[in-house]
Order: C-alpha cells, then structure tokens, then sequence
C-alpha cells in the first residue's frame, strides 16, 4: 500500500516513519511512504502558503493552490483516495480503518493555522476524518494516527496476523487484561485460570473480562450490541459481583 503525505512540515512525518513495524514494512516492501510539501507548489516568489481568513478572524489559513496543485500533481501519477484530517470530519473508528486499508494508494492532509480554505475539500478530498472533539495544533500527529491504524492491518505489516483477530474493537468489545511474567509478584499474581492450561475456561474468562471492561469504560459498546446467550449470562455474573 502506498500513502503520499501531504504536510508543511514533513520532517515531522518523516521522523515517525523510519522507526518500528512501519520502517521495517517499508524496507520490505509491504509499504510505501512519500511526503509532500505544498510549498513547493506555491507559485508565490517567497512560497507562501497561508493567508488571512476572509470574512475576519484570528490566526492564518492555507490556501487552496498550493495543496490543490499538490494533490493533482499525485493524482497525475496514480489513483489516489484523498483523506483530509480535521476535526469537522467523521470521527475515525477500527471500521473506518479496515475499509481504508483496502485502498492501494491513499493520501492524507494535514492542516495547520486555522485550517484549510474549504475549497480544497470542495474540489479535491473524498473524506474528512477526526479524530475526536477536540483540537489539535495541526494535522501531523491525526495523520501519523491514521496511518499507523492502516498500515498494521495492510498483510505481512504485523508479524503475526492473529494478533489482529483478538485485539480492541474488532469484535466489538475492548480487549481482555493481559499477563505475562512472572506469575507471583510484589505487585499482585496472574489469574490462576490462566495458568491452568484449561482452553475452554481460558476462553470464557477471557471474555468475561472483556465485557467487564467494556461495561465499565465503553457501556455504550454493550447498549449497541447484539448479545449472545453466553454473553448475557456473563453480565449477569459480573453485575452479581457488584
Ligand atoms: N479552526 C479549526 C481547527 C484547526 S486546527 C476548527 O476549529 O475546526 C489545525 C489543524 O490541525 C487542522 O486543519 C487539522 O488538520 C488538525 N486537527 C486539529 N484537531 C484535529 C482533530 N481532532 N482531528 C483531526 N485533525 C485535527
């Protein structure tokens, strides 16, 4: 999968990628990274890329040449699937994730200032992704966010596949508490259950502190599910312990 990075500050990026999962991805192939400057498609004698905000207000606001001119010069090249981050955009979700990681080449904006003249999304974005209420300085670290979710669900990003299968969200519950060792510490023992080599059991414990948890964080996750026999009567156990 290829994704094109469209930033004013693309050191910022480029950093991020060269290390962990992702620079190893890319060193084999599985992916691939390019960032874009829009200053470099300024036609500006000093290559200036933000401007005041018609109509008044504070702070700047990047124009629509500079990042239009750069997502067309892309487009030239390859089909691309645009992604502009900001925070009056759908709010990002696992779901959101997988249909992305679909995509062969994907190209995703980072604002800055006060944001972006709206007509780049008026004539150049397919979508508008958030990451949640609230706001940030700028585009890099939504886009970096975005980026990471995809990639570790592109094939052979994550050594281990199955690592996927049981994680948060995938099945609409929050993940089960890990342990690893030791067993017995200053600071507490591991479940005997999951000591006991008993799959089965394992297995319901597991979930059970899977729908514990996401009662107690994310009770809306369990209002809008379809709950199972087996999962209603692990609720009811749970709301039997108090
Ligand atoms: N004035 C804008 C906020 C601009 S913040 C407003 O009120 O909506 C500057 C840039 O940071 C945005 O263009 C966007 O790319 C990024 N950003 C800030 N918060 C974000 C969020 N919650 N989700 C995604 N991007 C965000």
């Amino acid at each position: 999968m290829h994704f094109n990075l469209i930033t004013i500050f693309p050191e910022l990026v480029e950093n991020f990628v060269s290390h962990g999962i992702i620079s190893k991805a890319v060193e084999t192939n599985k992916l691939s990274i390019m960032t874009w400057n829009p200053r470099e498609f300024s036609a500006d004698k000093n290559r200036r890329i933000d401007e005041k905000p018609y109509g008044g207000g504070p702070g700047m606001v990047l124009q629509p040449e500079p990042l239009i001119e750069t997502i067309n010069y892309i487009k030239q090249k390859n089909k691309t699937y645009v992604v502009s981050m900001a925070p009056h955009g759908r709010v990002l979700n696992q779901k959101k994730l997988l249909e992305l990681s679909k995509k062969k080449n994907l190209t995703i904006i980072s604002g800055r200032y006060e944001g972006i003249d709206n007509r780049v999304e008026e004539t150049s974005v397919d979508e508008v992704c958030s990451l949640g209420d609230y706001v940030l300085n700028g585009g890099e670290l939504p886009s970096l966010i975005l980026l990471e979710g995809i990639a570790r669900l592109v094939e052979g990003v994550l050594g281990d596949d199955n690592s996927l299968s049981e994680e948060s969200f995938n099945h609409g519950l929050l993940e089960f508490p890990q342990y690893t060792r030791p067993e017995n510490s200053k600071y507490g023992n591991v479940p005997e259950v999951l000591l006991s080599g008993n799959h089965a059991e394992i297995k319901r414990w597991r979930l059970k502190e899977s729908l514990r948890r996401t009662l107690s964080f994310r009770p809306d996750l369990i209002e809008s599910r379809n709950l199972t026999v087996e999962e209603k009567q692990l609720i009811n156990e749970i709301k039997g312990e108090g």
